[in-house]
């Protein structure tokens, strides 16, 4: 008789398919997704709105939240920002 898949089988196929395509350890490979996961817990737990700032001079560095200490991208601070402008409008289109 076939055992279920669980979502752990799942998580492990996903970490040795990592592993193995990009050529890191399993073990870094999982400490890179627990950052990622750790990033999005305290992106998603901040007292809003972000107040993104360019963490350093180089072009496209990330940008970190003053308040929460969240880490993006610098094209997602720049739409963040651009969506908090627009936020005000009194003009809202949505489509889709
Ligand atoms: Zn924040």
């Amino acid at each position: 008789m076939l055992k279920d898949k669980t979502v752990m089988d799942d998580e492990k196929d996903g970490l040795d398919a990592l592993s193995k395509i990009s050529g890191l350890k399993k073990e870094r490979v999982q400490k890179i997704w627990d950052d990622v996961k750790d990033n999005q817990k305290v992106l998603e737990e901040c007292e809003r709105p972000h107040d993104f700032e360019q963490i350093s001079e180089k072009f496209g560095s990330d940008y970190v939240c003053k308040k929460c200490g969240g880490k993006v991208r610098s094209i997602d601070a720049k739409w963040y920002k651009e969506g908090l402008k627009d936020s005000d409008s009194s003009q809202w289109i949505i489509r889709g």
